[in-house]
């Protein structure tokens, strides 16, 4: 039997973490497309409020400034032709965010409790409030914190090696090594607030280390798929079938 994406009055929140450069991201973009589901990047919004901070000229190092930052904090996305674009006010910071200045303050943002919380209440009620059928939420620690109780709860791990090509390949400019010491050092700074390497109870880890991104893609869907959502079973294999 299978159930039908929304169930009840509640929106089908598939939930997925894991390290930087698993492909996360790009694979939970996609799977959200493929199923006609609304997507959550949770990490975006703390890399606007690493920028906003930037921006008011905070020191990120000083968690009582951060923290009263983040009371300030007006946060936005709007889907635009299969884009998210990301807004602080009124201020289009979708690119900003990616930059290198915010990639290596976002975790001691991300460390402070206060703002974890706050974060964590506006990610809940995004996924409340979904028009769509289901969510595909990804973020270091949503199958745990954010939405321990998500009927799917996705692990997507990658090795180190992969991970850091994969990352290299998406920033074109930069050195693979430089990216790979980077990303490292960012895991390991994130580690210290969420363990993100390991799947909790009834956590399905999906291994990206040998599969492309389309494999990938059609992995995580079979994983919702087994766990009996309609839909998901004609998403899979690119969204051909009709
Ligand atoms: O996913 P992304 O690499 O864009 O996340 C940027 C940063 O935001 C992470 O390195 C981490 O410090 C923080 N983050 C977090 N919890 C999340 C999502 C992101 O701490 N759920």
């Amino acid at each position: 039997m299978t159930r039908s994406p929304r169930h009840g009055d509640a929106p089908l929140v598939v939930a997925i973490d894991g390290p930087a450069g698993s492909g996360k991201s790009s694979v939970s973009k996609e799977v959200a497309a493929r199923l006609g589901f609304a997507f959550l990047d949770t990490g975006a919004a703390y890399r606007a409020l690493t920028w906003f901070a930037i921006s008011r000229g905070i020191d990120v190092t000083d968690a009582d400034a951060v923290v009263e930052a983040a009371a300030d904090f007006d946060y936005r996305t709007e889907a635009e032709a299969g884009r998210q674009l990301v807004f602080v006010g009124d201020t289009d910071v979708t690119a900003a965010i990616r930059e290198p200045e915010v990639s290596a303050r976002v975790s001691a943002v991300a460390r402070v409790p206060e703002v974890r919380s706050r974060l964590n209440e506006l990610f809940r009620g995004i996924l409340r409030e979904t028009q769509c059928d289901g969510i595909v939420a990804e973020g270091r620690d949503i199958t745990t914190v954010v939405a321990p109780d998500a009927p799917v709860r996705i692990l997507l791990t990658a090795g180190p090696e992969v991970r850091a090509a994969r990352r290299a390949g998406e920033l074109g400019s930069q050195h693979a090594e430089d990216v790979a010491r980077q990303l490292d050092a960012r895991d390991r700074a994130d580690l210290q607030v969420v363990d993100f390497m390991t799947a909790a109870d009834g956590v399905t880890t999906v291994d990206s280390t040998d599969l492309d991104f389309e494999e990938t893609v059609d992995a995580v869907i079979e994983v919702i798929r087994a766990a009996g959502f309609a839909g998901a079973e004609a998403a899979s294999r690119g969204g051909t079938d009709a």
